[in-house]
């Protein structure tokens, strides 16, 4: 297995500010946690340095009028809205993230590899014509205008945020042709407030926007009790050229902004069983956008097991420094119940779910 893994060193400009949750050093310690770990020194592993993503890239998902309204806040350093300030150097970084996950694609359609990761990639908040929760332009959308312009006519989108990709879901929701799989905290109980099972798509899209909200306390057997009866059926049923997955650290039991008890270890394991689902649907094609993570201490372990899952490496040393919280006593109860209801909605769609 040969991966391409994009990195480069201005994306540490995306940095939202002091006291915001999301900082630029989060690439700087994840690389150097890449390196201790001999990641690039992997059989098949190349670490390439992407090109900045242009405006046409952009325009291939967004609104014309959205794309100079976040270049011309970001010339004056006018902040989007609250939490999602812009400037020239938020932008140009922003480019570059994007840029990898294209970058990684070419290198894939070139066959120089079958995986791929785009380091701090994954703003699924963003959608056509609106920003917000940390993001400017969805990159998660940008790469699969990419794949289709290179012959992809069915593209899978994981979506293992802790948040619900909200962007991502609504640029797709009519669209039959990719499908979009959320598993995410249940969105009454956090941003973005959207991503609830009956949300399935409209039009030709219905049935092809799944959404599995997952209870406060969600860990790792349950997650993935959640992901293996979901994602392998749906991908054998759908038969995607390649499958995107997003997603960072957020969802781990120590990021004070979710509130799921994901390890490190079971990183390793969400990433890997979607690898191993490419493997048998797509010929292995497979690109992971891993960018969340709120919390400084497991955000690198974290990506590192996302990665490795990714790679489909196994021998690997993840542990994390802190405990897991002990498991809750109803949560696999209350997982299963949402799966089922999954399952009892998507059936009319699916014979997998019949
Ligand atoms: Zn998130």
């Amino acid at each position: 297995m040969r991966a391409v893994i994009a990195y480069h060193e201005k994306f540490k400009q995306y940095d939202l500010g002091p006291g915001h949750p999301y900082r630029g050093d989060r690439f700087v310690n994840a690389m150097r946690l890449f390196r201790e770990k001999g990641l690039f020194e992997r059989p098949g592993v190349m670490l390439v340095e992407p090109k900045p993503a242009t405006k046409e890239d952009l325009l291939t998902v967004h609104d014309e009028d959205y794309v100079k309204l976040i270049f011309r806040l970001s010339e004056r350093g006018i902040p989007y809205d609250w939490e999602t300030p812009c400037s020239p150097s938020i932008l140009e970084a922003a480019l570059l993230i994007i840029g990898g996950s294209l970058t990684a694609c070419e290198l894939i359609h070139a066959g120089e590899a079958e995986r791929g990761v785009a380091v701090g990639g994954g703003f699924h908040h963003a959608g056509r014509n609106y920003g917000g929760g940390f993001c400017l332009f969805n990159d998660v959308a940008i790469l699969v205008e990419r794949l289709r312009r290179h012959g992809a006519k069915r593209v899978m989108v994981i979506d293992h945020d802790v948040h619900a990709g909200n962007g991502t879901s609504d640029i797709y929701y009519r669209d039959p042709n990719v499908l979009y799989v959320g598993f995410h905290q249940d969105p009454a109980t956090l941003y973005p407030g959207v991503g609830f099972i009956p949300e399935i798509g409209d039009g030709e899209g219905e049935g092809y926007n799944v959404n599995v909200p997952l209870p406060p306390g969600t860990d790792d057997d349950s997650y993935l009790y959640a992901l293996s009866e979901v994602v392998p059926p749906l991908a054998e049923e759908f038969k995607p050229d390649f499958i995107v997955s997003n997603g960072g650290s957020d969802p781990h039991f120590a990021d004070a902004l979710g509130s799921l008890q994901i390890t490190a270890r079971g990183f390793h394991k969400i990433t890997r069983l979607i690898a191993q689902t490419a493997e048998r649907v797509c010929h292995g094609r497979y690109i992971l956008l891993p960018g969340s993570g709120y919390n400084p201490d497991v955000l690198p372990i974290s990506w590192y097991a996302l990665i490795a899952g990714a790679l489909g490496l196994s021998d690997v040393d993840i542990k994390d420094s802190l405990p897991p919280p002990p498991t809750r006593p109803d949560v696999r109860k209350r997982v299963k119940a949402v799966v089922d209801e999954v399952k009892r909605t998507l059936k009319p769609y699916w014979r997998c779910f019949q």
